[in-house]
């Protein structure tokens, strides 16, 4: 596609982030674009305000059609958002020789920077801003972008061949891939999430398995070893993992240090104690960081820096503030089961756990067999409930209607305890009681402030 787009009609459709990068980047090309969406006009331009796209969205459209009213004549191709469903019934409509792709594809086809896609249920966004970071410590421009808030149409035409744009890469977004070609994909990791999206875990799955299809054989797959079903995926790319030192992986753990393969030399990197982020799943995402900067050829000393230097993303197990000793941590993104595990198992400090929001049909029970830390959970939100059918008689429970309530109560129970944390893991979506995860953490956040905590600004 590229610069062939001149004065041709595209429809761009579901008028968000992605949409409006994605239109933004065909119009600086010449062509025509037509923005769609099925809600009403003034919901799209509420959207466009609260998500800061006042700006963007003016440079993206030429016509735009809100509510449902879908043009005539068809166009020359169709791009669609990652939020909308490729089966969604207009596009079903439409002449199925007509080309319907997503927002990833279609800025890749004007990328001519090299490409890392990194996929997996959780770890995604952690990954992908790590590897970039590392990337930059070791001399490259390196964009990370995609699903974590950054649509990769946005830098698409800026960067360079010697560029690496790292990509966060969700299921549904590989659903509406054909040519996107990644020079390194990454499936960190694979556990039940988006069940109310898809029609089992197996169509999930399937989904990701979508990502080692498209490397080319001079790419590299990498995969973790702890998950055996990614690692026996098929692929031509070049086979590369993380994990276990004894099952060959590139990049591990061993004897207090990150090392790595390298022509077939063993090398140290950094001392566990230097890498900037170290709960378990973060020593596991700095791992696949390593591989994947490896899978591009980079020296692996080069790499070193970025490990050291990493802060982290907010609503991550992020420290948030302290009151009395008792620190609140903010880790709104974990909204399934296998994140709250991940970040609970082990850890070294007494919790005071809050969980619960909205559903997305799945299955709690995991969380039982995580809960030594744990001396108490507040329930919240509509799942709520269901949680505390998984936790009964494991650990003491309470429940509370609102999140500034549970905040209360956990910091009351949690005081006096030596080092104590209260943990928002909600193990949930925020949807029945925030606009997303972000907001649900800002009012943890706020909750702790109002109690009188001294906040990290
Ligand atoms: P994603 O983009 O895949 O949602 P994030 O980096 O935003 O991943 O993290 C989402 C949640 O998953 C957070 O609660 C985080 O603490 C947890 N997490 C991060 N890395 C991992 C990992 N490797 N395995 C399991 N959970 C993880």
């Amino acid at each position: 596609m590229g610069s062939g787009v001149g004065g041709k009609t595209f429809w761009v459709v579901g008028l968000a982030r992605s949409g409006c990068a994605a239109g933004r980047l065909l119009r600086r090309h010449g062509a025509v674009v037509i923005g769609i969406d099925d809600a009403e006009d003034a919901a799209v331009r509420r959207r466009w305000e609260s998500e800061g796209l006042t700006d963007l969205a003016p440079e993206a459209f030429d016509e735009i059609h809100a509510g449902g009213g879908w043009p005539m004549p068809a166009p020359h191709a169709v791009v669609i958002s990652p939020g909308v469903r490729p089966d969604h019934p207009r596009l079903r409509s439409l002449d199925p020789g007509l080309e319907v792709i997503g927002e990833l594809e279609l800025a890749a086809r004007f990328c001519r920077a090299r490409l890392v896609a990194i996929t997996g249920t959780n770890g995604k966004s952690t990954t992908t801003e790590w590897t970039a970071r590392l990337l930059e410590g070791a001399g490259l421009r390196a964009e990370a972008v995609g699903n974590l808030g950054r649509p990769l149409a946005l830098v698409a035409d800026e960067l360079g061949p010697a560029d690496v744009a790292v990509v966060e890469v969700s299921s549904f977004q590989l659903e509406t891939t054909r040519l996107f070609a990644p020079e390194v994909g990454a499936v960190l990791n694979l556990a039940p999430d988006h069940l109310d999206r898809y029609p089992d875990l197996a169509a999930y799955y399937a989904a990701k398995r979508i990502l080692p299809g498209l490397i080319p054989g001079t790419g590299s797959f990498v995969a973790w070893t702890g998950c055996p079903e990614a690692l026996s995926w098929p692929t031509r790319g070049r086979r590369m993992s993380f994990g276990d030192r004894d099952q060959g992986a590139d990049a591990y753990l061993s004897e207090g240090k990150m090392r790595c393969r390298w022509r077939g030399e063993e090398i140290s990197l950094v001392p566990v104690g230097d890498l900037s982020l170290q709960s378990p799943p973060n020593l596991l995402n700095a791992q696949a960081a390593v591989a994947i900067g490896l899978g591009l050829g980079i020296e692996p000393e080069r790499l070193a820096p970025g490990l050291r230097d990493y802060r982290g993303l907010a609503h991550r197990h992020q420290p948030v503030g302290a009151l009395d000793g008792v620190e609140f941590i903010d880790d709104s993104k974990a909204t399934n089961v296998h994140a709250v595990c991940a970040g609970l198992r082990g850890y070294p400090r007494p919790v005071v756990l809050i969980a619960g929001g909205s559903g997305k049909g799945e299955d709690f029970s995991a969380l039982a067999e995580v809960m030594q830390s744990v001396v108490h959970v507040v329930l919240i939100g509509e799942e709520g409930p269901r949680i505390g059918e998984a936790l009964e008689g494991v650990v003491p429970l309470s429940r509370a209607g609102t999140l500034e309530e549970a905040v209360g109560l956990a910091a009351g129970i949690a005081r006096g305890r030596e080092r104590a944390v209260v943990l928002l893991s909600p193990a949930c979506a925020s949807f029945d009681m925030f606009a997303n995860y972000r907001a649900r953490g800002a009012a943890f956040a706020s909750a702790a402030r109002s109690l009188g905590a001294v906040m990290i600004e």
